[in-house]
């Protein structure tokens, strides 16, 4: 191995990317990691992390109604955008050094730098304009917003890259998209007091979702004042003379904002790579093939997360990336198990899940029994919020397998956590049942439901 100049070469430093490299490196690895953004990519840089401090920020507006059931009265109540932004890149500054840190500890090189492949075991650094070789490469680049090119004016649309640093918080918003990131950012812009359109091109929020979250989470953004347009896409925006944006939608509306947002999926980074130099096979929507250890059709290349868009979510790349150390430098063949991973969608009221929606699950079993509680949540007696909690079970009637748990309210993300162990380790409904309560909490409706709400049989509800 000695002719090369590293034993592992890592383009990306994302969460994969850092993971992997960390790893190997603590391993005696020669290891040179490349990044030519910031490293903590996608996830700490601009998505998951800041994201998530927005999603904090943007409670305090319903908290400060919900303390006057509580007897507390709230002296008038200011937000400050400058100062959410300094604290976040602050945060983001720290967790940016962290990483950087971790990987020199571990005894990996750092190149601030993009990095290109030459052939399947060289890399240019384009910063010093050198090549290294290496004898085994990750890929781990990951992905970027979709801008929609042939869109009219989408020049003038931000993507969650901007949103997370906007000089100015708009007075209005149109987000267009119907998944993670648009159902947040509406969310999250709302509750910062901005005037929020969400555009949708399907009839329902949160495609592949459980239809007992997408709607009661559609309603309930509704009834704090968020619009939401479903079956209609924007068609063309304009500039304004009061510099405001003038957008048309397909299905005629007008509407007048001060920001249009595209959250409408990402698109892996494979461009100029050099992947085709090295044999790196791509598919029809030019992400990375990688069989199930994550190899590449080209023998000592790997690649994981977004860049292979298979699963676009943090804790996925970075279980892949230490199955490729455990591949590749181990000796021991790992593959992901990319079976029940529990999400989250820190929507206002928060979606929590893992495992089957009822509508693909009754495609699949013969008889399920739904469990499912509907309830408003303790702190909103006394808040006078009217906002509710849902909980809901999927059970295979034949097995009593549980095999899909939903819940939409506060917390939810929390308990998908916890339920993803319970799925993962395929307990029974009776398994739950045997479970005794932690009261007084949301969570124990969990075990505590105790009869079926209804049946389904070959794909037909039956009470
Ligand atoms: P999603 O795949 O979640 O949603 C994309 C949305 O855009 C869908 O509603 C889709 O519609 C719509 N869409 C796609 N193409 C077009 C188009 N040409 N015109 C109009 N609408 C379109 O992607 P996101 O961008 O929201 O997020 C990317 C990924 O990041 C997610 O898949 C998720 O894995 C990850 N993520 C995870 C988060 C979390 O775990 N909490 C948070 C944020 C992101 P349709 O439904 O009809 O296909």
């Amino acid at each position: 191995m000695a002719e090369y100049d590293y034993d592992f070469f890592v383009i990306g430093g994302g969460s994969g990317g850092v993971r992997a490299a960390r790893l190997a490196a603590a391993m005696g690895k020669r290891v040179g990691i490349a990044e030519e953004y910031r490293y903590g990519g996608t996830c700490v840089i601009r998505g998951c992390v800041p994201k998530k401090l927005f999603v904090y920020a943007s409670h305090f507006s319903e908290a400060f109604e919900d303390a006057a059931g509580y007897g507390w009265t709230v002296a008038d109540s200011h937000f400050d955008w400058p100062t959410l932004i300094r604290n976040k890149d602050r945060e983001i500054a720290r967790l940016e050094g962290l990483y950087k840190t971790g990987l020199s500890n571990a005894g990996a090189e750092i190149f601030e730098s993009r990095a290109e492949l030459v052939d399947n075991h060289s890399i240019r650094i384009l910063d010093s304009n050198t090549v290294v070789t290496a004898d085994k490469i990750l890929i781990a680049a990951g992905g970027r917003p979709n801008h929609v090119e042939g869109l009219e004016g989408h020049e003038l649309a931000i993507t969650s890259n901007e949103a997370f640093d906007l000089p100015r918080l708009p007075k209005a918003i149109l987000i267009a998209g119907g998944g993670y990131i648009a159902v947040e950012f509406a969310n999250i812009f709302h509750g910062l007091g901005v005037e929020t359109t969400l555009i949708y091109r399907g009839a329902e929020i949160l495609k592949n979702f459980d239809m007992d979250m997408r709607r009661p989470l559609h309603q309930a953004m509704e009834a704090k004042g968020i619009r939401i347009l479903c079956e209609d896409v924007i068609d063309r925006i304009v500039r304004s003379a009061d510099d405001r944006l003038d957008v048309t939608t397909s299905g005629g509306r007008n509407l007048k904002v001060d920001e249009a947002m595209l959250a409408i999926g990402r698109i892996p980074n494979t461009e100029n790579l050099g992947l085709e130099k090295a044999g790196v096979q791509l598919d029809e929507a030019g992400a990375i093939v990688v069989d199930p250890y994550m190899r590449t059709s080209c023998e000592n290349i790997y690649a994981v997360g977004d860049i292979t868009d298979r699963v676009q979510l943090t804790p996925v790349a970075i279980h892949e990336a230490m199955c490729v150390v455990e591949t590749a430098f181990r000796d021991n063949p790992t593959s992901p198990d990319h079976d029940l991973i529990a999400t989250a969608v820190f929507s206002q009221p928060e979606i929590g899940t893992v495992g089957l929606s009822e509508d693909v699950a009754a495609n699949r079993f013969e008889r399920l029994e739904i469990y499912r509680a509907e309830f408003r949540p303790m702190k909103h007696t006394l808040s006078g919020r009217q906002e509710k909690t849902i909980m809901k079970l999927v059970v295979n009637a034949a097995d009593r397998k549980v095999i899909g748990a939903h819940i939409l309210g506060p917390d939810a993300g929390e308990m998908a956590q916890i339920l993803a162990i319970t799925l993962k380790a395929g307990c029974s409904k009776d398994d739950f049942d045997r479970t005794m309560a932690v009261h007084p909490t949301a969570a124990e409706e969990l075990v505590t439901m105790y009869q079926p709400s209804y049946r389904i049989e070959n794909g037909k509800r039956v009470d």
